[in-house]
């Protein structure tokens, strides 16, 4: 179609980094909702006299993140000064990097489709300004805390494409521990380019779209710009989301921009990544996309399955020791195929609730001894409702389940006392049985559960079924 208008979007996205100081100084990078300038020093307060040092952890996830995006990371890379006045930044300027980042041209598949990054570089965060009626506060426990600019060049084509990207990096940036990432928290924050080409121009008048604060915003954003490019004329401006009315209103015009007459900074010497390379490359052992499609194929996880072990690593590896134990359980049993996905609704159901949010590297349990529970179960050795005490009690002690289960004397029931509790049942629901008889067949569900109540659960409800049929 010859005068079809296409969007085109492009993506810069800043990431709060997860370390544990600030960029350039030992301040702790754990400001956030925290007492009010309490996460402060001279240097990030841009006392005169002060002088930065380079955060090497900070510098290692930029280059481990461009890694992971194929980036290539030039041999030098230095800090920019970016100058301009306002209260959020008290030294007069933000240390960035604009001529020399520390990763250039890589890339992000989604669905299939090649989105290219322009750079990836490190600078500092700005305080937060608090606008009051009549006057504003400055919280600077933000101000120097590491932050990566990512850039993407115009190969966007929508919204819905703009929030996948955005969402398939957060999901990298945690699975590398680089950020949590979180856009509600302000460490993920996203702002959109877009204008629409069409055959004869092909890169229209662009618009630069803020405050956006989650991945829906995004999309919706991009959806409503689109709409009203085509049909009103287009100047070059930055707009700002409006939530309440899921608008976009013009902020600021060109003419209004900046310019932050960058130069390098003096006070940190260049920066040389070579030395970091190898080593980065080797804490990268899979991608989550890689880890993602492994999970679905070895062990027969769906998608959604798949994903909580990719976002949750120490999970997926607890995970997989647990199968290659289990292996071990099942050469002596049946070999029951069931087992794994047991594995795996125990992990994710029973075992999550009894962490309360808490990381699995804290449990008790090893994955050993879960698999010999998950084998007891499989092979039919514990019922259910025995399985949940033996859990709980292993979740507390760390105790071997056939232990737990000598202990509690939870299989310490026989047939001979099985008999004797399904006579009990009999004698006390006369008419329950009378009406059994008479065609009812499913109250016989009923008398099962009288049994289970009185076994404490200990009854195989198989069992029992069978002794009522012979009985009644
Ligand atoms: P600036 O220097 O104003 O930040 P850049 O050239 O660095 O502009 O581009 C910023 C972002 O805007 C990049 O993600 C880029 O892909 C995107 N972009 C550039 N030109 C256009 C355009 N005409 N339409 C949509 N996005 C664009
Ligand atoms: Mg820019
Ligand atoms: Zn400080």
């Amino acid at each position: 179609m010859p005068n079809e208008l296409k969007p085109t979007i492009g993506l810069e996205i800043h990431v709060e980094l997860k370390t544990a100081s600030k960029m350039f100084c030992s301040c702790v990078n754990d400001g956030f909702e925290k007492e009010p300038n309490s996460h402060v020093c001279p240097i990030c307060l841009g006392h005169p006299g002060t002088l930065p040092t380079v955060n090497k952890e900070a510098v290692k996830k930029v280059i481990k993140t461009g890694i992971a995006l194929g980036c290539q990371i030039p041999e030098y890379s230095q800090f920019d000064r970016k100058n301009y006045f306002y209260p959020d930044i008290p030294k007069g300027y933000q240390i960035s990097q604009n001529d020399f980042p520390l990763c250039k041209k890589g890339f992000l598949s989604i669905n299939r489709k090649k989105i290219r990054i322009r750079r990836i570089h490190l600078e500092e965060d700005t305080g937060k300004l608090y606008h009051e009626k009549e006057s504003t506060l400055i919280d600077f426990n933000r101000g120097g805390v590491p932050l990566m600019e990512l850039v993407t060049e115009p190969d966007i084509e929508s919204g819905i494409e703009a929030s996948c990207f955005a969402r398939e990096l957060q999901t990298i940036l945690r699975y590398l521990d680089i950020s949590d990432a979180d856009m509600e928290k302000g460490q993920m924050r996203i702002e959109v380019n877009i204008s629409l080409s069409s055959q004869k121009k092909r890169l229209g008048t662009r618009v630069e779209i803020k405050n956006l604060n989650s991945f829906r915003s995004v999309e919706r954003a991009i959806n409503y710009e689109i709409e009203r490019q085509k049909k009103e004329k287009v100047v070059q401006e930055t707009r700002g989301w409006d939530e309440s009315s899921q608008t976009t209103k013009s902020q600021r015009k060109k003419e209004e921009a900046h310019d932050y007459r960058y130069f390098p900074e003096p006070d940190i010497p260049p920066l040389s990544s070579r030395e970091f390379i190898g080593e980065i490359k080797n804490e990268i052992k899979e991608l989550p996309q890689a880890r993602k499609e492994r999970f679905k194929k070895e062990y027969g996880v769906d998608e959604k399955i798949a994903r909580i072990f990719v976002l949750n690593k120490d999970l997926g590896n607890y995970f997989e020791e647990t199968i290659s134990e289990l292996k071990e359980w099942q050469k002596a049993g049946k070999g029951d195929g069931d087992a794994l996905k047991l594995a795996v609704n125990y992990l994710i159901s029973d075992i999550q609730g009894l962490l309360m949010g808490k990381s699995i590297k804290t449990i008790l349990i090893t994955p050993e001894n879960f698999a010999e529970f998950i084998f007891l179960i499989s092979e039919k050795k514990i019922s259910s409702k025995i399985a949940k005490m033996i859990l709980l009690e292993m979740f507390k002690t760390g105790a071997d389940p056939s232990d737990v289960i000598d202990e509690k004397k939870l299989l310490d029931f026989d047939d001979h006392k099985l008999e004797e509790i399904v006579d009990k049942v009999i004698l006390e629901n006369p008419e329950v049985v009378e009406n059994y008889r008479r065609g009812k067949k499913e109250v016989v569900q009923f008398l099962i559960g009288q049994v289970m109540k009185f076994s404490q659960g200990k009854a195989d409800p198989q069992k029992t079924r069978e002794r009522f049929l012979e009985k009644i």
